[in-house]
């Protein structure tokens, strides 16, 4: 630190400033325990809403927005962290909700406790560099174990893509609609599914996700095709077009207002009625140029003007206006129309089809379903709920599902939930930790002890007594019982496969490399310099270049002064 003694040959000397006045700096251990207690604040502010007992946090954003939720990743992204090595924690269960888009509350927690049991070892003079070896063996050996213990799965075994969806949504306070959602997921992941290059790929982006708030959960729905929640711009358009021409359009059907201000002066009412006419032919051609082309229902992502609206009405034209651009992405995508720009390069090329276009009434208002579309791989689910907030809740609990089926039919690899795994993993890793010589056991030990966490939390957070569960669940893992894990709803340790609680490999093993690199770059540091934009003003805060009135030689610093230079 600046000003602590002097180089060698300079008794007494002066202090040296190596940072601008203000910046904040915090080094060796006390930087350590600053952010390792950060970190695990963020983990512990998460660890309550694990697994399906797990509570629910309300969020208020700062316009008193609410947000009612145990999803992790929701959670971290709407508190807002500033500590640096918070924020590491948050990004952790950004990525893997990324990556895998579940297991974002199993990262948070593991990264917190990865921290806890390295604090333990670092009290005991262990040094960092030690740790994170031992850490990365650990990552690297539960990764190789993790696919040994994986279990095959067919991507058209339903019963078993219906246990996964199940256990994603299991806790996100939808328990009595469970059973059909899953099977909204599991039948609109499966029709979106596509074998490329002889591997399974999965775009949840082609599932459209329309939430109307109205009627019960029950009447959601799977579409095959698009939904858009707009309604046609006119009463006398058709509302059902059979063998559809869709044309998309990103340009108005109005005319443009002049560039600069005209003024028009007009002298007699025959000029009056000319202007108007010419108006009025204007637009005509306009729909003209579109309808010529056999188009017979339009999406517009800009405006339609009156008369158009009339004229296109008149020419059994069904039109939608102010389309979102992510829908028109999406209808071209599904119809196979192109996006058209100007009105006068409208190609026969450009136009899509679909065998219906229908407005349909659901809950309070009208929505547009296009289906029978060229291109079968797009869906749309039409999530329906009392209130906003339950309609939010089906969408992310819906969110988490749809990923993990994905998931799974990409990789075709389960492992069993419960906290089996980590325990499966825990015993495993120690039994490594004793093949191992020097420091590093230690930590692949405390990495072992780490895992527990998972098993742990789960049990406490339906109520359990964590210990007990804890002793019961390594006692039949011991006898062979690899699957053994505690079912939250009956609080017995069972075969978790028999429980149909099973979960993709890749949330599993994302969430322990994920939290054992964050929790290694968070330990390593051991400087924190913080800059700040602004200098201090003079004379205020911290003491001014020169030291004044530090007496000459001494060597640290008043109290409530470190981290000033
Ligand atoms: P995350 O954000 O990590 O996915 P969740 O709240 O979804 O957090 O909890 C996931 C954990 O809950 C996993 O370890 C999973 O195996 C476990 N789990 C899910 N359903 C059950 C159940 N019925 N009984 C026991 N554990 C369960
Ligand atoms: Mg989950």
């Amino acid at each position: 630190m600046a000003g602590q003694g002097g180089p060698p040959g300079q008794p007494g000397g002066q202090p040296i400033f190596i940072l601008r006045e203000g910046s904040e700096r915090t080094q060796g251990r006390d930087a350590q325990n600053s952010n390792i207690m950060a970190a695990k604040a963020v983990a512990a502010a998460v660890r309550t809403t694990l697994g399906p007992k797990g509570m629910d946090k309300m969020l208020v954003d700062s316009l008193g927005d609410i947000v009612i939720t145990n999803d992790g990743v929701t959670i971290l992204k709407e508190m807002d962290i500033e500590h640096p090595a918070a924020k590491m924690v948050v990004e952790v269960s950004k990525t893997q909700d990324d990556e895998v888009g579940d297991g974002t509350t199993t990262a948070a927690v593991l990264t917190g406790e990865l921290l806890k049991v390295s604090e333990e070892l670092l009290d005991r003079d262990v040094h960092p560099t030690i740790i994170a070896s031992g850490f990365q063996l650990a990552a690297k050996k539960a990764d190789e174990l993790l696919d040994s213990i994986a279990t095959e799965v067919s991507p058209d075994d339903e019963d078993v893509l219906l246990s996964i969806a199940n256990t994603a949504m299991t806790g996100k306070g939808i328990e009595g609609t469970r059973d059909k959602l899953a099977r909204l997921c599991v039948d609109s992941v499966r029709s979106i599914a596509e074998e490329v290059d002889g591997r399974m790929t999965v775009d949840i982006e082609n599932i459209n996700v329309e939430k109307k708030v109205g009627g019960a959960v029950e009447d959601s729905e799977l579409i095959s095709g698009m939904v858009i929640d707009k309604e046609r711009v006119h009463p006398n358009m058709p509302k059902k077009i059979k063998d559809a021409k869709i044309a998309l359009l990103s340009t108005a059907i109005e005319l443009k207002d002049t560039e600069v201000d005209a003024e028009i002066r007009i002298t007699s009412p025959d000029q009056l009625q000319s202007f108007l006419d010419q108006e009025e032919t204007m637009l005509r051609n306009m729909v003209a140029k579109v309808t010529g082309s056999g188009v017979n229902v339009i999406f517009c992502q800009k405006g339609i003007d009156d008369m158009a609206q009339h004229f296109l009405a008149k020419a059994g034209v069904m039109a939608v206006r102010r389309c979102k651009k992510s829908d028109i992405d999406k209808l071209a995508k599904a119809t196979g129309a192109k996006n058209i720009t100007n009105l006068d390069e409208i190609d026969v090329t450009d136009i899509g089809s679909a065998d219906m276009v229908e407005e349909r009434k659901i809950g309070g208002g009208n929505m547009v379903f296009v289906t029978g579309c060229e291109n079968p791989v797009a869906v749309s689910l039409i999530l329906r709920g009392g209130t906003e907030h339950v309609v939010d809740g089906l969408e992310r609990a819906l969110e988490d599902a749809l990923r993990v089926v994905g998931v799974t039919i990409e990789d075709g690899r389960l492992v069993s939930g419960g906290g089996s795994p980590e325990i499966k993993l825990s015993l495993k890793l120690h039994e490594y930790a004793d093949s191992l010589t020097g420091r590093e056991q230690l930590a692949v030990g405390a990495f072992a002890d780490a895992l527990e966490i998972i098993p742990r939390t789960l049990a406490e957070n339906a109520g359990l007594d964590p210990i007990d569960k804890l002793v019961e669940m390594t006692s039949q893992h011991k006898d062979g019982n690899i699957y053994a894990g505690l079912n939250m709803h009956t609080g017995e340790i069972v075969d978790m496969w028999e429980a149909g609680i099973v979960e993709p490999l890749r949330v599993k093993t994302q969430a322990i490399s994920s939290a054992a690199e964050a929790a290694v770059m968070i330990m390593r540091i051991d400087d924190v310099i913080a800059s700040k934009g602004e200098p201090m003003p003079p004379g205020g805060g911290g003491m001014p270049p020169g030291g004044g009135g530090m007496p000459p030689g001494m060597g640290g610093m008043p109290p409530g002064m470190e981290g000033m230079y």
